[in-house]
């Protein structure tokens, strides 16, 4: 989760929150209040959220679910692409971004009332089910088959950014000039600041106690080409057990939370689904693989925080420290 430092733009908002897509959407428009702006963003939001949930039974992925195995499922355009996207990535991360690790997010249930840390024999079961190249796409249906029974898509890797992309567009179209959209830690900012100063976005302090920051990123954003940073970290969700803690972010090799010394990656970049997506898969990749993957893809910037307290940035981040129990490490 990040948070913001608004500046001197402070006394021109408006801000809005509902909850949605599990968590809390708050969108600022700047200078202009418009009832239908809020209202537009919102309602897509909503319209997102009841295609793409897994806790929605009627939702598009819902159904591609239930038809695991059996048949093909035609789908709304929104969420053929949201999945022909989550799929690329996956080729591109090697699997490690995953969107058919359903099973995996049901049998830990982290987030949920009743997490649990399950067995080996558990986990070795339900493995062989997480594979997207048995995620089948046929562009001239639009539709989506998982080939084996018992597979489940969960997009909650993805598809939050997708929304705040939407939202986006919604104020591009707009006559706001300048907006900060929050879908739960995933962040768009359209627009320049009134007095031209850069956007100033908080890392959390990813310790599990939620709130503190721990760095600041200059973000630099203009009306008809936005900026968005998305954090992936273990504090977002987890529990505890055994003296254990297990987060929600899965290697789909192994099955447990992936555990490779990272406790949060922020990617910064223009394309919110794309940012969610590669933050997700370079925290599963770890540093090494993660950093070639953000600086292979273009436009892409990351922070990686790690147990070990040290920081790294790629070359182009505007990063400062703002908590001295951090060390930067320039490489
Ligand atoms: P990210 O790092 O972006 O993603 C982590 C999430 O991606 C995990 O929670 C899991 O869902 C999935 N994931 C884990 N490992 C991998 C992997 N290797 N590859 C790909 N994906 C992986 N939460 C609720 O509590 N209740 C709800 O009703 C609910 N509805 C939602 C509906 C939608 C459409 C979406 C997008 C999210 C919803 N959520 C809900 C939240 C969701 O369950 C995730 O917790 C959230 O999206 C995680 O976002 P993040 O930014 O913390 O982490
Ligand atoms: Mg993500």
């Amino acid at each position: 989760m990040l948070l913001l430092c608004f500046g001197a733009c402070a006394q021109t908002e408006s801000s809005r929150a509902e909850f949605a897509l599990g968590t809390v959407c708050s969108v600022t428009l700047f200078d202009q209040s418009r009832d239908r702006v809020y209202r537009d963003i919102f309602s897509r939001i909503h319209e997102i959220e009841n295609l793409m949930s897994v806790n929605i039974p009627a939702s598009d992925v819902s159904r591609i679910n239930a038809a695991a195995g059996i048949e093909p499922v035609q789908v709304h355009d929104d969420v053929y692409k949201v999945i022909e996207r989550a799929v690329y990535f996956a080729r591109l991360s090697g699997g490690a971004f995953d969107p058919s690790v359903g099973p995996l997010v049901s049998l830990w249930g982290i987030g949920t009332d009743t997490p649990r840390l399950p067995s080996q024999k558990e986990i070795d079961e339900i493995l062989p089910l997480i594979n997207w190249q048995d995620v089948e796409l046929d562009p001239h249906t639009r539709s989506v088959f998982l080939r084996r029974t018992g597979m489940a898509l969960d997009l909650g890797g993805i598809a939050k950014g997708y929304a705040a992309d939407e939202a986006a567009a919604i104020v591009k179209n707009s006559n706001v000039k300048r907006a900060i959209i929050d879908l739960g830690g995933n962040i768009v900012i359209c627009g320049e600041k009134k007095d031209k100063s850069p956007w100033r976005a908080g890392i959390q302090n990813p310790g599990y106690n939620r709130g503190d920051i721990m760095g600041i990123v200059n973000i630099t954003a203009e009306h008809s080409r936005a900026q968005t940073v998305v954090t992936s970290g273990v504090y977002e969700r987890f529990f505890e057990e055994n003296g254990g803690r297990f987060h929600h972010i899965f290697s789909p090799f192994q099955g447990y939370p992936a555990d490779n010394g990272l406790l949060s990656v922020t990617v910064i970049s223009h394309n919110s689904m794309d940012a969610d997506a590669l933050s997700t898969a370079v925290f599963v990749l770890g540093y090494e693989k993660g950093m070639a993957l953000i600086e292979a893809f273009p436009g892409a910037e990351a922070v990686f925080v790690f147990e070990d307290k040290t920081v790294r940035t790629t070359n182009g981040v505007k990063f400062a420290l703002t908590d001295n129990m951090f060390r930067l490490v320039q490489e």
